[in-house]
């Protein structure tokens, strides 16, 4: 992109700067003059495509008030509405435009864009403010100026920004219904009757070796792009962000194991990983960037896996919060034990398959669970707990138990062995690979299987690998060992 060339332009145009620089920036509660949708409010953002008599090129609309005439510290639904037109614009191009607000948005100095869809959320520095900062016509032009120059096939574009609660809540409701519609549309296609996924790299500005591939049964873990956007995106741009990966040989049907996958995650990842099981929890699972929507996470208490969305306040039976856990998913790795995914990721035929599917899960937040209800299978329906059931593990284990969860069938065989073979057992347990902690430490139900490939291990105590960590540590105390 030609920043040189419009320096002067928008130093003259814009009281901002604009510069992918500004990306990684982070507006934090302190310095915030306003903050916009997010956890505590409403607000989304939606791209249409349009005819391009039906568009009137560069205009804005505000409907509720303008930054001018917010207050210091408040917070306000938010909207933003773009309609594009062009001779090569499609309704397939929506999605992926509408992903493209949260890069644009963040090339602008002093503004922060977190998430997608119905999750937006933005936060505006005060020093935006006081180097003249007034109106969302200024943000609103300087991000149709970047969709234009970076996406040549947009001819025409106009934007509608919205503050107005009622007004919000009355376009958000719409907007849900067409997110519903893109995703019904992958949900007759799966991932044998196509030769080409789709991988995307927009989230390597934050996550370099982050390796995300779409495919008709995995919707992205930002949940914004699905197989047909990747199809779209790829044949307007082949060179853009989003491209085609063919499949390549099949390794592991149930795991969802590709040549054509492994080799683009070297090339993706820098050599980091060589391999990638699409719908697998633990063994070479996808790697997740930082923008998913849900985290799965581990409970090896209950030999279990409990999922946890951005929008649960609280903490899950483990103890953590969402945004505990996701600091700990995120990065562009593969965290064993830990995944991040798309909300339409629960709806796949081949939602974590190779671990049980939906018999491993065993917690999920009320509202997530509502959400997704209609493809909880009926079995299970009542049998998964949320936070009404279960607060922490006792409770958790508790619930499981007197539901007759299938996860507790996992329980009984290993317990089973374990009475039968008590000795056999425990030297399972602490031979496991890489797994030197004897079961009985971890409260885990005797024998049961260790995490593969869990960063502990050896025989000659424990190793633990940190990587990316911050270690505080108030006081360390040494004694000499006893002879
Ligand atoms: S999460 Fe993946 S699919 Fe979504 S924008 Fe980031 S890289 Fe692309």
């Amino acid at each position: 992109m030609k920043y040189g060339d419009q320096e002067e332009n928008m130093a003259n145009e814009f009281p901002f700067e604009i510069s992918p620089m500004f990306e990684g920036e982070r507006v934090r509660k302190d310095d915030m003059f306003v903050e916009l949708a997010g956890p505590k409010s409403r607000g989304f953002e939606l791209v249409r495509a349009a005819g391009s008599d039906e568009i009137k090129d560069g205009k804005f609309s505000l409907i509720g008030p303008d930054i001018s005439e917010m207050q210091e510290g408040s917070r306000h639904p938010f909207a933003m509405i773009y309609r594009i037109a062009g001779k090569l614009v499609e309704p397939d191009l929506e999605a992926i435009v509408e992903r493209r607000n949260h890069d644009f948005q963040n090339y602008i100095q002093g503004y922060m864009h977190l998430n997608q869809r119905y999750d937006v959320w933005v936060r505006i520095n005060k020093d935006a403010i006081k180097k003249g900062l007034k109106s969302f016509e200024q943000i609103a032009k300087a991000t149709m100026m970047l969709f234009r120059n970076e996406l040549p096939f947009i001819e025409k574009i106009e934007a509608t920004y919205i503050t107005n609660p009622e007004e919000v809540e009355k376009q958000r409701a719409e907007a849900i219904k067409i997110y519903e519609t893109r995703d019904a549309r992958t949900r007759g296609l799966h991932d044998e009757d196509v030769d080409v996924f789709y991988g995307c790299t927009l989230c390597q500005s934050f996550a370099p070796t982050n390796v995300c591939v779409v495919t008709p049964d995995r919707i992205s873990l930002c949940g914004a792009i699905n197989w047909f956007d990747g199809r779209a995106a790829a044949k307007v741009d082949p060179e853009g962000p989003q491209f085609a990966i063919p499949k390549g040989e099949i390794i592991d049907k149930e795991g969802g194991e590709y040549s054509g996958v492994n080799e683009k995650a070297v090339a993706l990842s820098g050599g980091e990983y060589s391999r990638i099981k699409i719908h697998s929890f633990f063994d070479y699972p996808h790697t997740s960037c930082g923008c998913f929507e849900v985290v799965g996470f581990y409970i090896p208490e209950v030999d279990g896996i409990g999922w946890v969305d951005r929008d649960y306040a609280g903490t899950a039976p483990n103890g953590l919060a969402f945004s505990t856990m996701a600091g700990q998913t995120g990065g562009g790795k593969q965290i064993i034990g830990f995944l991040g995914v798309g909300v339409n990721y629960f709806r796949s035929p081949k939602f974590i398959q190779p671990d049980g599917g939906w018999n491993r899960v065993v917690w999920m937040p009320k509202n997530l669970k509502e959400k997704i209800k209609a493809d909880i299978p009926p079995e299970l329906a009542d049998k998964v707990p949320t936070e009404d059931d279960a607060s922490d593990l006792k409770t958790l284990r508790d619930f499981l138990e007197k539901k007759q969860h299938p996860v507790t069938q996992r329980w009984t065989k290993e317990e089973t062995a374990a009475e039968a073979a008590p000795e056999e057992a425990g030297s399972l347990a602490a031979s496991a690979p890489g797994w030197s902690v004897p079961a009985p430490t971890m409260s885990m139900p005797p024998g049961m299987p260790a995490m593969p490939q869990m960063q502990f291990g050896g025989s000659e105590g424990v190793k633990i690998t940190f990587k990316n960590a911050k270690i505080t540590i108030d006081r360390i105390v040494l004694k000499g060992k006893e002879k």
